[in-house]
């Protein structure tokens, strides 16, 4: 049985593509077999795999349609050695062209479940918002990842999150945990980034991963290279945290 996880977080650039893309290409780096799943229209995931968004035949928002199966849309992300479920600008229209259809919340767990021996690991890039996508990444998954800045306003953000992950599990999902909480873009010079962290290990405990990726630009280049960043620059600190989470992860994954 495959480890499916979505990475979410309802607020645009913390961190969320970055971290999907970096497990993924550390996981897979690790002997793990992985399939990224880009929920969100910008593709952003799927660039940074290496896959061309504007080339793509079949997307996940075929998928999502039930016009292709997985293996007719599945791309091999040659340079990270994992395979990637692509999303473009064609996945915006699925939003609005999915609410008349049955199981609209389900549509991608129902995909994924005829693949549950394909992967050890499935994970799902979510688009910055709690819309009918991230509900499909959300009931698909048994577990989220949160990526997390430690900044002023992130607590507060998170508990929309959270209250959207509790009726989702109530309602639709009672698969679903939260696995951690990943603080990114770590800057340990900054007092305040230590005491919200701090705060964040008192109010979770070991909901928080151990794992702190700091920040570093050698992740924020490597996507206009079309490599995951742990494969661009594998010695830079943020290419090894990314490792050292991966590495968590699988230990993490055992006692589920
Ligand atoms: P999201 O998917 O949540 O919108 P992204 O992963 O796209 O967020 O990250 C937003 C921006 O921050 C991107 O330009 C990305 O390259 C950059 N970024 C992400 N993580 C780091 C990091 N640890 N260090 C430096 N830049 C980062
Ligand atoms: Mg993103």
């Amino acid at each position: 049985m495959s480890h499916i996880f979505a990475v979410a977080n309802q607020k645009g650039g913390v961190g969320k593509t970055t971290t999907t893309v970096n497990l993924a290409a550390a996981l897979a780096a690790q002997g793990q077999r992985v399939l990224l799943v880009d929920l969100d229209p910008q593709g952003n995931a799927t660039m940074g795999s290496g896959v061309d968004k504007r080339a793509l035949k079949k997307s996940v928002y075929h998928v999502l349609l039930g016009m292709a199966s997985l293996v007719d849309a599945r791309q091999t992300s040659e340079a990270g050695k994992f395979d990637t479920l692509p999303a473009n600008r064609d996945l915006a229209g699925a939003e609005v062209e999915m609410v008349d259809l049955d199981n609209r919340e389900t549509r991608l767990k129902r995909a994924l479940a005829l693949h549950d021996s394909d992967y050890d690991f499935v994970l799902i890039d979510c688009p910055p918002s709690l819309s009918l996508l991230t509900l499909n990444g959300l009931c698909a998954a048994n577990g989220v990842i949160i990526p997390m800045q430690c900044e002023y306003y992130a607590l507060e953000g998170l508990s929309d999150l959270v209250n959207t992950i509790k009726k989702v599990h109530a309602n639709l999902n009672p698969d679903l945990k939260i696995i951690g909480l990943l603080r990114v873009m770590f800057d340990p010079r900054s007092t305040l980034s230590n005491q919200v962290s701090a705060q964040l290990e008192q109010h979770f405990g070991d909901k928080v991963f151990k794992t702190i990726v700091p920040r570093n630009v050698r992740l924020a280049e490597a996507p206009s290279y079309g490599l995951p960043g742990v494969i661009f620059d594998r010695a830079a600190k943020g290419a090894q945290a990314y490792l050292a989470f991966a590495a968590e992860m699988i230990e993490r994954a055992k006692t589920f």
